[in-house]
């Protein structure tokens, strides 16, 4: 079995923020949870970086915009390490291989009559880097970055949306493109028959930092003809015949609420144009807003990622996140419920840790499978992955945690004194417990999950170390 897992590619006009922090964390948590049941996985992530707006940030700077997105670049590579990430490939949409790869989708969605030049007049938003209909915006505005799009007239490739939709509505109806959570499936589906055909390039007059459009050196490749291209280039698509057949179609792209339609629906239209697989499922995240609103620098409430991982570490911040915001909707972020999760994880399972190896290691107790698990949570657990609720699976977890401190409370081991079949098998069923959470936690908290699982690794089981230092 192989699993092919992408997030969104990042736009470079600034640094990583706690929605980009917990898009990877998500991504990554599912990845090393296919990893462990022995699947092969390839984890993709990477970085938009051409575009209008890159461009102007550029020319502002007064440097190319190569150099810009050389220098932004950074701190999104950094995240592998800071984040403790585990993907396989980080793209960049100015890597060669991927260039040449979004020429050859474009050759052929071209050769299938699927491309045409119109004259446009438009709104566009550059921030959205997307053409808005009325309909779109709020009050004149873009709703998602609060300020009028540019009128703009000009002539641009077109893509011929018509020629797909029916396919694409087959496609999600039938479960061949799984979008979860249902009711983003439910938008997707109404909004699909609206749609027009899409603008795939600009003009070069006015867009220079992208992609030539083969055959018309005139004009540019619209951004997202080029950004969605990644998915494909990522695994080897016309390079690497091997790997592309090994994992391709891709089996989950990760994605923010905001970029649903692209995913859902101009992009399998454009595989389908390019005869090639459509991808299978699609994950559309929530939005993390910070005490009850939108996170804004007005507002003066935006969480900062540095902060956020300096207090208790990088394991605290990704159980926080994965526990407390709903994986498919939006979640408050404060720092009162960011304490009060952490001390959860550290009271709970700190001490069902420190407790348990400390008996074992004075009553020389050792790990045994003859004792039977507290509870049997697999099911459970793996119906949450199924469903891709990763805040689910961690509660199911917590909750056998707060099952087996309870359990401990009530047999009182250490007051046992001269009954030591009856410690040993007290002993033995938390230890199985422990190995048991310890496995089920590793893709949200590798770090502590791989120092509890080292307990057992050893010849004896002796009292471990604090998994959550006081600080
Ligand atoms: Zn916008």
């Amino acid at each position: 079995m192989k699993f092919y897992i992408t997030t969104a590619i990042d736009y470079l006009n600034g640094r990583p923020h706690i929605g980009h922090v917990f898009e990877k964390i998500v991504a990554d948590t599912i990845a090393r949870y296919h990893r462990e049941k022995g699947e092969e996985v390839f984890f993709l992530t990477g970085s938009d970086e051409h575009g209008f707006k890159m461009q102007q940030m550029a020319e502002k700077e007064g440097i190319t915009p190569q150099e810009l997105v050389d220098r932004n670049v950074k701190e999104f590579v950094a995240m592998k390490e800071r984040f403790n990430l585990s993907f396989d490939r980080f793209i960049r949409t100015t890597d060669p291989d991927h260039i040449e790869v979004v020429k050859k989708i474009w050759e052929r969605c071209k050769s299938k009559g699927d491309l045409y030049l119109k004259k446009y007049q438009g709104l566009y938003c550059t921030e959205c880097e997307s053409f808005k209909k009325e309909s779109d915006l709020v009050s004149g505005k873009c709703p998602d970055h609060d300020r009028a799009p540019d009128a703009v007239e000009e002539e641009n490739w077109f893509f011929k949306l018509a020629n797909y939709k029916d396919k694409i509505r087959e496609l999600i109806t039938n479960g061949n493109l799984k979008i979860y959570p249902e009711h983003r499936k439910k938008e997707v589906l109404n909004i699909l028959n609206e749609l027009e055909d899409f603008s795939v390039s600009r003009p070069k007059e006015k867009l220079t930092w992208g992609i030539e459009v083969p055959d018309d050196s005139t004009q540019v490749m619209y951004v997202w003809f080029d950004a969605l291209a990644n998915y494909l280039s990522g695994v080897g698509a016309f390079s690497d015949e091997e790997k592309f057949r090994k994992y391709w179609p891709a089996d989950l792209h990760v994605i923010g609420k905001d970029i649903t339609r692209f995913h859902a629906i101009y992009w399998p239209a454009m595989l389908l144009s390019a005869d090639i697989e459509p991808s299978k499922g699609i994950l559309v995240h929530g939005h993390i807003i910070s005490g009850g609103k939108k996170m804004s620098k007005t507002l003066g409430n935006t969480i900062d990622v540095d902060e956020a991982l300096g207090r208790y570490g990088v394991d605290a911040l990704r159980y926080f996140l994965l526990r407390e915001i709903p994986t498919t909707e939006d979640g408050d972020f404060t720092w009162e419920r960011f304490d009060i999760r952490y001390n959860e994880l550290a009271n709970g399972l700190g001490n069902l840790v420190s407790r348990v190896t400390n008996l074992a290691e004075k009553n020389n107790i050792a790990f045994s499978e003859k004792y039977q698990d507290l509870e049997n949570i697999s099911e459970e657990y793996d119906k949450c992955f199924t469903e891709l609720r990763l805040d689910k699976a961690l509660e199911v977890v917590a909750k056998k945690i707060e099952a087996c401190n309870n359990f401990i409370a009530k047999e009182e081991p250490w007051a046992i004194k001269d009954d030591k079949e009856k410690l040993e098998e007290i002993i033995g069923i938390c230890l199985v417990a422990i190995k048991d959470i310890a496995g089920k936690l590793l893709p949200f908290i590798p770090e502590i999950s791989e120092k509890i699982l080292s307990i057992f690794k050893q010849e004896k089981i002796v009292k471990a170390e604090p998994l959550f230092p006081k600080k």
